[in-house]
């Protein structure tokens, strides 16, 4: 029977032992969160994941979701739990207090989501999307909007949507086609279809308040002529009690993959009523308030699918008996050993196992900056670890995900015939984790942004090189950590280089960053979790005559000796540049 359980001493080894947590809490704001504190919170909310939504996970995606005459209804158990999750405040955890959130760090709300998509994807998606509505209305929104909306989105009892792609366009906004013209009473009437819009319909509030990208009247072609509206579900009374249905429903949900618990819809905006939100054609920048708080959600959510097929991979190797290990049998009294035993098994659990633990700190190291971007005093400061988040917004986003889907793949492998089967589980979550490779924003977008935009366009790259620098420089000499910072130092000097090289022929060869932009976000991101390999290692070098940190040595060499090297094959792959990619005419495929 599969089981998951939030991996609360990982969370706070990569909290305490490796980012210093303790000092994190001198920023403004969060002074209150001693560890009694976020243990409670953490204990508390793998209860709730573990025990309310994880039993969940299978049958919803096994019942899927219900249409008819434009009503969706969720799968069974989805309500409850959904009441459950409000009424824990669990949505509203670094909502401003002001909105009556918690006002916590995004470190810990990061785990929390961990757990949240571990136990339940589909489930996952309804909270995650309205936490982005409630960043984007606060940071864009007019003080108006905030009042009557802020409150409702940060506790949950209202959901978000984002309304941004149509049949025409996906990854290029600027084809969009959906109109806004306005009323001259302030608001704006809408019409168009917008197409694979998650949570677009449900049953689990009673409003949900759409972002929606349209074009007005006189707009400009293309990305520049693009705004953003606020489109209720239920229009709003001035007092705040829900009124008239609005002009926007649902006519379809689509039949798909994975995260069968959440709809997918196509949204039909028939003369809908709308309010401006940010500046007229100001609208995919204002969006990026929340696409970026999505695409690193999303982030989240390949690291927690790896994590909990992990877990399930681990517990079936530990009781499935087939063949004898090579060095003898384990147990002579049992007609086989477990399969844990072999090799090859090994070789699959440590590369899950190394690819989960090392997300989990790039997320955090992440969701740190994050932090400090948001409430550090000093300006400077904070603009610095603006700069990081924005570098590795796409690298979290990307690399994540396709670790998700790398390691979810390996767990159905390790059960064999038996992962093929749906009631084993581990299909589902190669099924569930695959869309998170596309939306948000493809992953060839998401590495193309990283090269082209972050690296190349904003020079942003010293703000990861700075810190693995100084590490190398300053544990220079130190033999105990030599066996990881020398191919942590090897790796960072392939990535370096390659930067060095894109960079040159990029200025006269417009393909080559997009030929390299794929193989350039994994060698980056590998360098990055060779970084965090390392740290990790130092912290616990010291502690090994522990368990748990004599593990995380084992699983650190594992990385550094059985993954790392792709970054030798990754840096070779952009050194060949764009010629062989685009040397084969259009006509011959
Ligand atoms: C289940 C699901 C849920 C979704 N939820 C939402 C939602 O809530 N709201 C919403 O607005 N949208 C949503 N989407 C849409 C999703 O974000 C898009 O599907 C995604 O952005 C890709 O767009 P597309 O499918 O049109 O692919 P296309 O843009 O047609 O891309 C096709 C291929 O071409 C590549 N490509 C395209 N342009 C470039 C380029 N310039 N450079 C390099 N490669 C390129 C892509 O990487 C991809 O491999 C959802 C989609 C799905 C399937």
């Amino acid at each position: 029977m599969p089981q998951f359980h939030p991996p609360l001493r990982d969370h706070l080894f990569c909290l305490y032992d490796l980012l210093g947590f303790e000092s994190h809490t001198r920023l403004p704001g969060f002074e209150a969160f001693s560890r009694d504190v976020i243990e409670a919170v953490l204990e508390q909310s793998a209860r709730f994941c573990s025990d309310v939504l994880y039993p969940l996970n299978r049958s919803a995606d096994e019942e899927g979701v219900h249409f008819e005459n434009g009503v969706v209804t969720t799968p069974k158990g989805f309500r409850e739990a959904y009441s459950q999750l409000v009424a824990g405040g669990w949505p509203s955890l670094t909502a401003s207090p002001e909105h009556g959130g918690q006002g916590m760090p995004h470190m810990v709300n990061f785990l929390f989501e961990e757990m949240l998509n571990g136990a339940n994807l589909s489930f996952g998606l309804f909270p995650g999307l309205t936490r982005g509505a409630y960043v984007l209305l606060t940071e864009q929104g007019s003080a108006e909007q905030v009042a009557q909306y802020g409150p409702k989105l940060a506790s949950g009892e209202w959901a978000g949507s984002m309304c941004l792609t149509e049949a025409h366009c996906g990854t290029d906004l600027g084809l969009l086609k959906t109109q806004a013209v306005p009323r001259g009473d302030g608001s704006y009437s809408l019409s168009g279809t917008k197409i694979f819009i998650s949570a677009g319909e449900h049953d689990l509030t009673p409003n949900i308040v759409y972002f929606v990208l349209a074009r007005l009247p006189d707009a400009p072609k293309g990305s520049k002529g693009i705004s953003l509206f606020l489109v209720p579900k239920l229009l709003v009374d001035e007092d705040g009690s829900l009124a008239a249905r609005n002009g926007i429903s649902c006519g379809a949900v689509e039949h798909k993959m994975g995260i069968h618990g959440c709809p997918t819809c196509v949204m039909n905006l028939d003369g809908a009523t709308g309010w401006l939100v940010g500046e007229a054609n100001q609208g995919l920048k204002a969006m990026f308030s929340m696409m970026n708080t999505e695409r690193i959600a999303v982030g989240i959510h390949g690291l927690a699918v790896a994590e909990a097929s992990y877990q399930n991979a681990v517990a079936y190797a530990r009781e499935r008996l087939q063949g004898r290990a090579p060095s003898g049998p384990r147990d002579a009294a049992k007609p086989a050993d477990p399969i844990i035993v072999h090799p090859d098994v090994r070789r699959m659990l440590m590369t899950q196992r190394a690819l989960t633990e090392g997300c989990r700190m790039l997320a955090l190291w992440t969701a740190q900056a994050l932090d400090v971007s948001e409430r550090h005093a000093d300006a400077a400061v904070r603009k610095q670890a603006d700069g990081f988040v924005a570098l590795m917004t796409p690298v979290v986003k990307a690399f994540l995900t396709d670790c998700g889907s790398e390691v979810a793949n390996l767990g159905v492998q390790v059960l064999g015939g038996h992962g093929f089967i749906r009631a084993n589980g581990q299909e589902q979550y190669v099924r569930d984790v695959r869309i998170t490779q596309i939306y948000e924003g493809t992953n060839g977008v998401q590495s193309a942004d990283l090269l082209g935009r972050k690296v190349l366009h904003l020079d942003l790259f010293d703000s990861f090189a700075r810190p693995v620098k100084s590490f190398v420089e300053r544990h220079e000499g130190n033999e105990a950590l030599d066996e990881f910072l020398e191919p942590l130092a090897a790796s960072y000097d392939l990535l370096q280089d390659a930067t060095w090289m894109i960079r040159e022929r990029a200025a006269s060869h417009p393909e080559e960053a997009g030929a390299a932009a794929v193989d350039y976000m994994r060698l980056f991101a590998l360098t990055a979790l060779a970084y965090l390999w390392a740290r990790a290692a130092e912290v616990s070098l010291p502690k090994s005559n522990e368990d748990f940190h004599r593990a995380k040595l084992s699983t650190a060499r594992f990385f550094m000796q059985r993954i790392l090297p792709d970054t030798a094959s990754l840096h070779a792959r952009i050194v060949s540049g764009a010629a062989p990619v685009m040397e084969l005419d259009e006509a011959m495929f």
